[in-house]
């Protein structure tokens, strides 16, 4: 698989070198999976500045009258139908999932990392947090078909923090099944099921964009990014969520809560992901996972979603895949 790339270079006269004819060059990169095109550039200052708000003053503005507070939940809360899940709400561990009051699909869920959990920086995410709120969405899914079988389009999401898109502080997952799948969801259900293989055997074998296996779970750097520091990761011989078995469960947990980790080393605090669900038993079709960071939350701040990404789909990203692996180093490998 050739990995499709190109350089474009312009030039202008730059003020900071006295009006000097500079060369100015950039790279356009091809999605191998889906062929959206993304922009590497070199940004003079960091498009995104990094974390340096006091994230745990902040949480206290918002933590009189949070609805997924421990004092509160259990009031403010909706519960499933009986026919879904007959306790109304699905705990595992620490977690809890319950329906989203804002439906965004069919069955559209919220399930918090743990109710006492208010403020949860991303450098105190666990395997264990992350595994078990996974566990809770992965039930959900299993509910639902059971319920409902036309609903057949699963994906399990985050909003972390303001800029990212949740209205909420407290920390939570969201999960998402439903007769019709997202655009990214058919996009990818699209592909041939032979190109995921080619496109992780290619990052494999180049090794400048692959973060290491942790068992059954590929992390790769994306190669043409549609967001900040996006990781990608791979399922072999599972299409949907809700066929995530236990140790899947786990290994996923592990290899998020890594992410996450690293997310809070480099400085971001506000990420979204999205773990893109096809329908079960889908051949060939490899469960995959995108996570993304999001400008940090501070007053006046920058969004990251220009009109590159909110109107032409396209990234534009001064965070450079191979560097982001080589700050990764061997953290994601067993
Ligand atoms: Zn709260």
């Amino acid at each position: 698989m050739e990995l499709r790339r190109q350089r474009l270079s312009g030039e202008l006269l730059d003020p900071r070198e006295g009006f000097e004819r500079v060369d100015v060059e950039l790279e356009v990169r091809w999605d191998p999976l889906t062929g959206h095109t993304t922009r590497l550039v070199r940004s003079p200052a960091e498009l995104i500045p990094r974390s340096d708000l006091d994230l745990e003053a902040a949480g206290r503005q918002f933590a009189e009258g949070c609805p997924f507070c421990a004092e509160r939940i259990d009031q403010m809360t909706p519960k499933l139908p009986a026919t879904v899940w007959p306790d109304g709400r699905i705990r595992h561990g620490r977690a809890v999932l319950f329906p989203n009051l804002l439906a965004y699909s069919a069955h559209s869920s919220v399930s918090v990392y743990a109710p006492e959990l208010h403020f949860l920086p991303l450098g105190r995410m666990t395997p264990r947090l992350v595994a078990d709120n996974l566990a809770t969405q992965v039930a959900f899914t299993r509910a639902v078909v059971r319920s409902d079988p036309r609903s057949r389009w699963a994906s399990i999401n985050a909003n972390h923090m303001l800029p990212s898109g949740s209205s909420l502080f407290h920390p939570h997952l969201q999960g998402s099944v439903d007769p019709v799948p997202t655009t990214f969801q058919r996009l990818l259900a699209e592909t041939p099921p032979g190109r995921f293989e080619e496109y992780v055997s290619a990052e494999r074998r180049s090794g400048e964009r692959h973060l290491g296996s942790t068992g059954r779970v590929e992390w790769l750097a994306s190669f043409a990014p549609v967001a900040p520091a996006e990781l990608r990761a791979f399922v072999r011989g599972v299409a949907s969520p809700g066929e995530l078995d236990d140790d899947l469960v786990e290994e996923l947990g592990h290899g998020v809560a890594t992410a996450l980790n690293f997310y809070a080393e480099l400085g971001f605090e506000s990420f979204n992901l999205a773990t893109y669900g096809a329908p079960p038993d889908t051949d060939g079709y490899p469960l995959n996972l995108r996570l993304v960071c999001r400008s940090n939350l501070q007053p006046l701040y920058r969004s990251d979603a220009t009109y590159l990404e909110r109107v032409h789909w396209e990234g534009a990203i001064d965070i450079w895949p191979e560097e982001l692996t080589e700050q990764a180093g061997d953290r994601f490998r067993r």
